[in-house]
C-alpha cells in the first residue's frame, strides 16, 4: 500500500440513450466516458503526484495538490451518485421515511423540490444542488455546490445531487437550464435516494464504487 490511484470508473446500470428524452445520449456518453472518466483519472494522478510529494519529502507543490485532490475526488464521487440517482423507470415522488423526512424539514415535497430546483438553477458558473443528510442536527439540508467540493458542509452526505455544468445540459438545451432541471424530476430514482438516506443515518456511505443497485 503506497497510497497511490485505485479510483475507477463505474459502469451505468443503462445505456447511453436510456434517459432520452430527458438526456440525450450524446451528452450522457460524453459526460460518463469523457468528463467523469477525467475526474478520475484526476484523482487517480493527484493521488500519485502526492505519493511523490511524500517520497521526496518536498511539499512546494501541496497547496496546488490539494485543490486537485478535493476537485477530482469530490467530482468522481458526485457523478457516481448521480448515475444511479437517475434511472429510466424513475420520476414521481419518494415514499415511506425519506417523504416524512421531506415534509419535516421542508415542509412539503412541493416546498423541497422548489427549493432544490432553485438552488440548482442559481449555481453561478459550475456547480451542484445537493440534497443531504446532515447527522450533527440530524436532518435534511440542501447545498449548493461550487465547482465539485466548495461550499458544502463537511458533516453531509449527499443523498440526490443535480448536475449543474454546463455540460450537463448545454448540448440539448442549450442556455435554457430550467428545462433541464425541470426533465431531471422526472427520472430521479426515489429508491436509490431513500436507499441513500437509510445508510446515511445509519452512518453509513453507499452506492460510490459499485454498478447501480448494490451495496
Ligand atoms: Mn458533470
Amino acid at each position: 500500500m503506497n497510497g497511490t490511484g485505485g479510483y475507477a470508473l463505474p459502469d451505468l446500470a443503462y445505456d447511453y440513450g436510456a434517459l432520452e428524452p430527458a438526456i440525450s445520449g450524446e451528452i450522457m456518453e460524453l459526460h460518463h466516458g469523457a468528463h467523469h472518466a477525467a475526474y478520475v483519472r484526476g484523482a487517480n494522478s493527484t493521488m500519485e503526484q502526492l505519493h511523490e510529494v511524500r517520497a521526496r519529502g518536498d511539499y512546494s507543490a501541496l497547496a496546488g495538490l490539494e485543490r486537485a485532490l478535493a476537485f477530482n475526488l469530490s467530482g468522481h464521487a458526485l457523478h457516481s451518485i448521480f448515475w444511479r440517482n437517475l434511472s429510466p423507470e424513475g420520476g414521481d415522488r419518494p415514499d415511506g421515511e425519506l417523504a416524512a423526512a421531506i415534509d419535516e424539514f421542508f415542509g412539503s415535497f412541493d416546498s423541497f423540490r422548489a427549493e432544490m430546483t432553485a438552488v440548482t438553477g442559481t449555481v453561478q458558473g459550475s456547480g451542484w444542488g445537493v440534497l443531504a443528510w446532515e447527522p450533527v442536527g440530524g436532518r435534511l439540508v440542501v447545498h449548493q455546490l461550487h465547482d465539485h467540493h466548495a461550499n458544502f458542509a463537511v458533516t453531509s452526505t449527499p443523498l440526490l445531487v443535480f448536475d449543474a455544468w454546463e455540460h450537463a445540459f448545454y448540448l440539448q438545451y442549450h442556455n435554457v437550464k430550467a428545462d433541464y432541471i425541470e426533465r431531471l424530476w422526472s427520472i430521479v430514482d426515489w429508491s436509490d435516494v431513500g436507499r441513500r438516506f437509510d445508510a446515511a443515518r445509519a452512518g453509513r456511505l453507499v452506492g460510490l464504487t459499485e454498478a447501480s443497485g448494490g451495496e
